[in-house]
């Protein structure tokens, strides 16, 4: 029997290879986004089917409820970016003139910014389908590497997503649902960077892999349907780094 799979931010990217490896196992696949026209297009190639939502915002989650399959197998939390890349310069960094009160109601905005886009997205969708996850099913959240090596607002929200995974795995647990998180080092192909990764910065950053390649979101897609899978039934609170080695564990 095909499963129902969630692929949140499924149009571009990480989550499109995700959603395209499970529409290809002829799964049953959801993808959402803000943005219509990707979406739409995104579902069309891939046989999914697209709902507009933006996962900050409560009411448009409520709304992607009856569009979803009513037994969900995967949750793929993977909607998120540095929102600092989309913010005026300075508002989410530190240092500089920052002390007047709009410089600092700036730096808020930017700070929660990223803690909705990458924590709270997360917290929040899975809040709304937890009543309809299967047993044998899995929740799979795309963390990052800047979890651990320090991204300002960025970093913290991604290691907030880790910490916040810990108790989800214990709730869900008992109905034999998992829940990890996947994260992934320096990916190309997506359009997480927007225009701001430089040549060098692109260049250090597959430098210091061990692997000397850039990730793909096909690598990324990969772990997630591992985690998806009947083979992995008993690996559940933990985080997969995806990295190429960039940052190793004992
Ligand atoms: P993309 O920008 O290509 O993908 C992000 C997707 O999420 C977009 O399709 C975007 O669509 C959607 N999205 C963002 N915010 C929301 C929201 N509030 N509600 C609904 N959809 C949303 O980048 P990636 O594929 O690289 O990113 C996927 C995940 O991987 C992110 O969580 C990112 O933090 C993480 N990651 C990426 C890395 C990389 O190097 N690329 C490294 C580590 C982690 P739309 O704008 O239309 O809503």
């Amino acid at each position: 029997m095909a499963r129902g799979i969630l692929v949140t931010g499924g149009a571009t990217g990480i989550g499109l290879a995700v959603a395209r490896h499970f529409a290809d196992e002829g799964e049953t696949v959801v993808i959402t986004g803000r943005r219509q026209a990707p979406l739409e297009a995104a579902a069309k190639e891939i046989g999914a089917t697209a709902v507009v939502c933006d996962h900050t915002d409560p009411q448009a989650v409520a709304r992607l409820l009856p569009r979803l399959p009513g037994r969900l197998d995967v949750l793929v939390n993977n909607a998120g970016g540095n929102t600092d890349f989309d913010a005026p310069a300075g508002a989410g960094g530190a240092g500089g003139d920052g002390a007047t009160p709009e410089a600092l109601e700036a730096f808020v905005r930017a700070f929660r910014a990223n803690l909705d886009a990458n924590l709270l997205s997360a917290a929040l969708t899975t809040k709304a389908v937890e009543g309809r996850l299967a047993p044998g099913g899995a929740v799979v959240s795309i963390g990052s590497i800047a979890a651990d090596k320090g991204s300002g607002a960025y970093g913290a929200a991604k290691a907030g997503l880790a910490s916040w995974n810990l108790g989800l795995a214990r709730e869900l647990g008992p109905r034999g649902i998992t829940a990890n998180v996947v994260a992934p080092g320096y990916i190309a192909d997506t359009e997480f960077f927007r225009d701001h990764l430089t040549a060098e910065r692109r260049a250090q950053l597959i430098g210091s892999t061990a692997v000397g390649r850039a990730g793909t979101p096909g690598d990324i897609a990969g772990a997630v349907a591992f985690l998806a899978s009947e083979a992995a039934r008993d690996i559940t609170a933990q985080v997969l780094n995806v990295n190429g080695g960039e940052r190793g564990t004992r």
